[in-house]
């Protein structure tokens, strides 16, 4: 087992492929998109086996593809059937906006993909086009129904915003009685890119969750797995389940097992860290799996304890990227 110098357990990594997406939600980027890297820029898919391949060495077993949209991304499918082959890497899960095609799903039931997040903020098209900057509603809500029939585990991630979605909360928590699904409202986080002003939320977990139990005073709380990102609910009797996630209040870090390669291949130990060292240009300066080794055992020992230590750091040093190019 692999452990960060906080004694907290490191398993799973985040594995942004790209940093561009074909969506434009308001609080990811600016409506002209990012200053996009070129593409020698970003790490290579034989890079990107090569140090998960060192990572599941060391002991990390999950994995999850991320990006920007990961589907933009040319040759993706067959890029995770490689990683899904690396030996200890017992999980792999990807997070989508969604608007792939549809026969992306059957591919991935084949590959053995474990879990889909797919990210739905509003199930209103209008708020859905509002929201996204994009007309594509009918094709993620398609994707979605899919989705709930397959075999793949799934979960829907909605970022909460005043003025944007608060009219989707009971909505989309009423979707959980019928449908095997877990729906996951996130506090918004400061990571827009430049794209809006940040002022920090109003709508807290706390505040999602007794907004919730208006409407279903039973809401009953469910145990939480070790690490989880999410404190989970359920209707009584309902198939799926609710979840809130406390990213911007940072409740959970106690906790937090997860690292972050960015699409030009920084190591992020935490969400709200600045800038990560870049294993990109180490391995292109020759170094060997036995430095790489040792520079991510470096690394993990040097962790902030949360965000809030993180982000002081951040302040002294830069500013807010967006979550495309960290890896949502
Ligand atoms: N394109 C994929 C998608 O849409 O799921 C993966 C990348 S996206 C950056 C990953 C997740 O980050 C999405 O669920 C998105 O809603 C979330 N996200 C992006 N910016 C955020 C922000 N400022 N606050 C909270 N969540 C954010």
């Amino acid at each position: 087992m692999l452990y960060d110098n906080h004694n907290r357990p490191l398993r799973y990594l985040r594995l942004a492929v790209t940093e561009r997406c074909n969506l434009r939600c308001h609080y990811c980027m600016p409506e002209e998109g990012l200053p996009w890297s070129k593409k020698d820029q970003i790490l290579t898919y034989e890079e990107m086996l090569r140090l998960v391949e060192i990572l599941a060495n060391l002991g990390i077993s999950k994995v999850r593809i991320t990006g920007g949209e990961p589907f933009v991304r040319k040759d993706l499918l067959p890029f995770m059937g490689e990683l899904k082959q690396i030996k200890g890497i017992d999980k792999l899960n990807i997070t989508t906006n969604g608007t792939a095609p549809l026969s992306s799903i059957e591919t991935m039931e084949q590959i053995g993909v474990n879990s889909v997040n797919l990210s739905l903020d509003s199930i209103d098209a209008e708020r859905f086009a509002k929201i996204t900057r994009r007309d594509e509603f009918e094709k993620v809500w398609n994707y979605y129904k899919l989705l709930e029939q397959s075999t793949l585990n799934t979960k829907i991630n909605a970022v909460v915003m005043e003025n944007h979605n608060l009219g989707d909360i009971l909505p989309m928590s009423a979707l959980t009685v019928n449908d095997d699904v877990s729906i996951r409202f996130i506090e918004e986080m400061p990571f827009n890119g430049g794209s809006k002003g940040y002022t920090p939320i109003e709508w807290n977990f706390r505040r999602i969750i007794d907004h919730i139990k208006t409407q279903y005073p039973d809401l009953e709380k469910l145990d939480d797995a070790k690490s989880s990102t999410s404190y989970n609910y359920q209707i009584p009797g309902a198939k799926g389940s609710i979840g809130v996630i406390p990213a911007y209040s940072r409740t959970i870090c106690g906790t937090c097992d997860r690292i972050r390669l960015t699409p030009k291949g920084e190591l992020m130990t935490c969400l709200y860290q600045n800038k990560g060292f870049s294993f990109r240009d180490f391995m292109r300066d020759g170094a060997t799996d036995k430095d790489i080794k040792e520079k991510f055992l470096k690394l993990f020992g040097q962790r902030a304890k949360d965000g809030f230590e993180s982000e002081k750091r951040k302040e002294e040093t830069g500013s807010f990227q967006s979550m495309a190019t960290i890896g949502g």
